[in-house]
C-alpha cells in the first residue's frame, strides 16, 4: 500500500521522530502535545517528498518563496493547512493568495502597509479570514524582516483593526543568519506579555511561533506553539536559503 510504503521512507521516519521530539519537549514543559503545532517547511523541496510527508499524515507545510508555493500548491491536496514564512513582497501578495486557495497563515507580517495589501486581496477574493502572524525582529540587528519589539503593539492593533484578517499570534527567525539564542525566544515572550497587556487578551490569544531545526525543543520548552522544521525532517537543502523570491 502506498501509505504504508510512505511510512517506511526516510522523510516519514525523520517526521515521526520529530513530532515525538516536540511531544517530548511539550512533556517537559508540562503542556499538552496537541497544543503544539509543527510546520513542516518544504522550500526548495520537490512535491513528491512533500507527499511522502502528506501520506504519513501531516497536513502543515510552510513554504517562503511565493513563486515555488504558487507553483507546488496546486500539486498537492487541498486540505493541506500552508504557512507563507518569507518575507512578502507587496507585489506579491494578489499572486500568493490567487494561487493558493488554501493558505491558511501569513506569518511575516511586518508593517501595517502589508496587512493592509492581504486584508484587501481577502477581500477582493472573498475568502474566509487570513490567519496571521506578527513578525518581531528580535536580534536588536539591522534587518529587513520583523517590526522592532518596541512598535510590536501598535502592529498588532492594527492587524486587528482588519476585517479580513485574523491575529493569531507573534513570530520570529531570531537572527538574520536565522540562528536564534534564547535571548530571541525571552524577547520574542516579552512582546507577548506587552501585546497581551496592552490589548487586554489572554496568552492563548497570542502564539508565539519561534523554534527550528536547531532548536525547536528549547523553544517549545519557552513557550512556543508553533515550531517550523525543515531540515530535520527532509534533509539538508540543496540552495542557500536567501535567495530572489
Ligand atoms: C527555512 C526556514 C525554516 C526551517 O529551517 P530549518 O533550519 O531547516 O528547520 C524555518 N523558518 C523560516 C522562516 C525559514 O525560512
Amino acid at each position: 500500500m502506498a501509505a504504508s510504503a510512505a511510512m517506511d521512507g526516510v522523510v516519514a521516519a525523520a517526521l515521526r521522530s520529530v513530532l515525538h521530539r516536540v511531544q517530548q519537549a511539550a512533556e517537559r514543559s508540562s503542556r499538552a502535545p496537541q497544543q503544539i503545532r509543527v510546520v513542516a517547511v518544504s522550500k526548495t523541496k520537490p512535491v513528491s517528498v512533500l507527499r511522502e510527508v502528506y501520506d504519513a499524515g501531516h497536513r502543515c507545510f510552510g513554504e517562503n518563496y511565493v513563486q515555488e508555493l504558487v507553483e507546488k500548491a496546486p500539486q498537492l491536496p487541498d486540505d493541506i493547512e500552508w504557512h507563507f514564512i518569507g518575507n512578502l513582497q507587496s507585489n506579491k501578495v494578489k499572486p500568493l493568495l490567487a494561487g493558493v486557495p488554501n493558505l491558511a497563515y501569513v506569518e511575516t507580517v511586518d508593517d501595517e502597509k502589508i496587512a493592509n495589501l492581504l486584508d484587501r486581496a481577502v477581500a477582493n477574493i472573498g475568502r474566509k479570514p487570513l490567519k496571521v502572524f506578527v513578525q518581531v525582529n528580535t536580534s536588536g540587528e539591522p534587518s529587513k524582516s520583523g517590526v522592532e519589539p518596541a512598535g510590536c503593539v501598535d502592529l498588532v492593533k492594527h492587524v486587528r483593526s482588519c476585517t479580513n484578517l485574523e491575529f493569531c499570534g507573534l513570530m520570529t527567525i531570531g537572527m538574520p543568519d536565522y540562528t536564534c539564542t534564547p535571548e530571541n525566544f525571552k524577547t520574542l515572550s516579552s512582546c507577548r506579555s506587552e501585546v497581551c497587556k496592552a490589548l487586554e487578551i489572554s496568552e492563548e490569544q497570542c502564539e508565539l511561533s519561534m523554534g527550528m531545526s536547531a532548536d525547536f525543543e528549547l523553544a517549545i520548552e519557552m513557550g512556543s506553539t508553533n515550531v517550523r522544521v525543515g531540515s530535520t525532517i527532509f534533509g539538508a537543502r540543496e540552495y542557500p536559503k536567501k535567495q530572489n523570491q
